[in-house]
């Protein structure tokens, strides 16, 4: 009678796989209480940031036209430039997704003749079409802003010796991607951040040092923004809205920046005065007061992955021990097979679209078919549980979010259950491993 396994099996849910998720899950208590304590720190940093700006009802509303004396769009800017420790942030439903907002901070504060440089490798995929690394209309390429970049090392560390010799008179503006995003490389932690914007002011301390701060949010006790960072900018649709964000993205950094990313945003002149925030602040603010505990029900979900697939022989990045920076987990499966049964496994658990089949598409910008799962309140929310995949070798999926541990929880139960149902997982799994 009530019990939470029937509940599990009348989802799908075999006795196997239900006892043999309970055994991980019960080995992971010492994490839980670990990524509780985080989320505990993080709320109150975010309530206090609240308090202190006077956040009150009438922010809540929005205004409409031009947009000017929007209380709540300039509160929530000072929430948000408290909460990372800043002098200013720019906090906007004009900004449409992540890539806008560092498209933002870079076109902003880059002038014709400044170069950028990338010291830690190829940077996320869509700003290869911003840069003009790979040829587009509008990248700052065109606009005459030059490009250098130098990858890691082989064992993920920072190449010391091609960073400092790639800093040069024209060297104006530093982007470190916080996250490996869809990479193999290590994520970087805050700390690691820190030694690398040290070590590039030592050379050149006037340069901007920009962090791309997209899923990384909440998920450690500082920000880069604590460290040396000079601006960081990341979207709404992941950790910061907290899964309740329709839209938006965000800026925070150093007084001077924010004000370019402005005028850059609406027009010279204007800059923060205008930008009607119509019907979204509600849904900004309620979002970020859950966002750091929805950081944390992804990050037990990803934790929960790695140690559930690691069990079983799989590679996983990182691996089930590691300390997190972000909430991206990657399993890697071999085959198409079980990439395809992972992604409809997670599908099969969504709130949204739970009884669609997601099948891999030639996506446009990608060399191989995609496949995707995805059943979310907001359309392509990655805070909340998603997976996808190349269809090509390594044959990886990766997979992040999940707004509640319990949906994470379910969702990774239903891949392990897909895969054992095709077979890809050997029907006596739950005997030959623990
Ligand atoms: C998601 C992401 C982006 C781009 O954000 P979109 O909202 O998808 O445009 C950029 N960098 C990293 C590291 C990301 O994870």
């Amino acid at each position: 009678m009530f019990s939470t396994e029937m509940m599990y099996h009348e989802m799908g849910i075999s006795r196997e796989v239900y006892e043999y998720c309970e055994k991980i899950w019960t080995s992971l208590k010492e994490r839980w209480e670990e990524i509780d304590r985080l989320s505990e720190y993080n709320q109150i940093k975010v309530i206090g940031a609240m308090q202190k700006n006077k956040v009150s009802e009438a922010c809540l509303y929005g205004t409409t036209g031009y947009g000017y004396n929007d209380l709540g769009r300039e509160t929530l800017e000072k929430v948000y430039a408290d909460i990372f420790h800043t002098e200013d942030a720019l906090v906007r439903p004009q900004i449409t997704c992540g890539t806008h907002a560092l498209a933002l901070a870079l076109f902003s504060n880059l002038r014709p003749g400044d170069e950028l440089l990338s010291p830690v490798g190829k940077p996320y995929d869509t700003l290869e079409e911003v840069i003009g690394i790979r040829p587009s209309k509008g990248s700052l390429k065109e606009y005459g802003i030059s490009y250098q970049q130098v990858d890691l090392l082989p064992d993920g560390g920072f190449d010391y010796e091609n960073i400092r010799k790639a800093i040069n008179t024209k060297t104006r503006l530093v982007t470190i991607q916080r996250s490996k995003g869809y990479q193999t490389r290590p994520t970087l932690s805050v700390n690691r951040i820190k030694e690398l914007i040290a070590f590039i002011k030592g050379i050149k301390p006037d340069v901007i040092c920009m962090v791309d701060n997209c899923y990384g949010e909440f998920t450690e006790r500082q920000e880069p923004s604590d460290v040396g960072a000079d601006l960081v900018a990341g979207s709404l649709i992941k950790n910061p809205g907290g899964g309740l964000a329709p839209i938006g993205g965000y800026l925070a950094g150093k007084k001077e920046c924010i004000e370019n990313a402005a005028f850059r945003l609406t027009s010279p002149g204007l800059g923060k005065e205008v930008g009607a925030t119509l019907h979204a602040l509600g849904a900004f603010y309620q979002g970020l007061f859950l966002a750091p505990s929805v950081t944390a029900n992804a990050l037990k979900s990803a934790i929960f992955a790695a140690n559930l697939y690691e069990s079983l022989g799989f590679a996983v990045v990182p691996d089930g021990r590691e300390s997190r920076h972000d909430i991206i987990q990657a399993v890697t499966f071999g085959n198409p097979k079980g990439v395809i049964a992972f992604c409809e496994g997670i599908q099969q658990a969504a709130p949204v679209d739970g009884y669609v089949t997601p099948e891999p598409w030639d996506m446009p910008g990608y060399d191989a078919p995609v496949i995707m799962a995805a059943g979310a309140f907001v359309s392509g929310s990655s805070i909340e549980l998603s997976a996808d995949g190349p269809i090509k070798p390594p044959y990886a999926v990766y997979f992040q979010g999940g707004l509640t541990w319990q949906h994470g929880k379910l969702g990774i139960m239903k891949t392990l259950q897909k895969l054992v149902e095709k077979e890809i997982i050997m029907r006596d799994f739950d005997k030959r491993n623990l």
